[in-house]
């Protein structure tokens, strides 16, 4: 925190690219800047909940444990090149009939 610095675990961020970045990173972007604006205060108090509604736009209802159920819940996708593990929400919006594609190879994902 003091140095404003993020680490992710690697090998999370790889399996759950998409639930990362969508769950995790304005989650702990979140305490970064709260770090940065208001000094040490409580880890999810309400500084850090008004940074994650105003500037995230995401509920700001989650801890660290739930984070990690959060990141472990994701649904597998397969494009043409590459597995993808996607965020219950991706997942949500993918059975009302929005597509996603991958990035590399630009197949549509299918359910795995
Ligand atoms: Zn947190
Ligand atoms: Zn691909």
């Amino acid at each position: 925190m003091q140095q404003n610095r993020l680490n992710f675990h690697p090998i999370l961020y790889k399996e759950n690219t998409n639930a990362f970045l969508d769950d995790v990173v304005p989650h702990e972007v979140s305490h970064l800047l709260v770090w940065a604006l208001f000094g040490r205060v409580q880890p999810h108090g309400k500084e850090w909940q008004s940074i994650m509604i105003d500037v995230f736009g995401r509920k700001p209802d989650a801890t660290h444990q739930f984070d990690v159920k959060r990141v472990t819940r994701s649904f597998l996708y397969q494009c043409n090149c590459d597995s993808h593990a996607l965020s219950t929400r991706r997942h949500n919006n993918i059975s009302k009939g929005a597509q996603y594609k991958c990035k590399k190879c630009n197949a549509v994902l299918r359910m795995a």
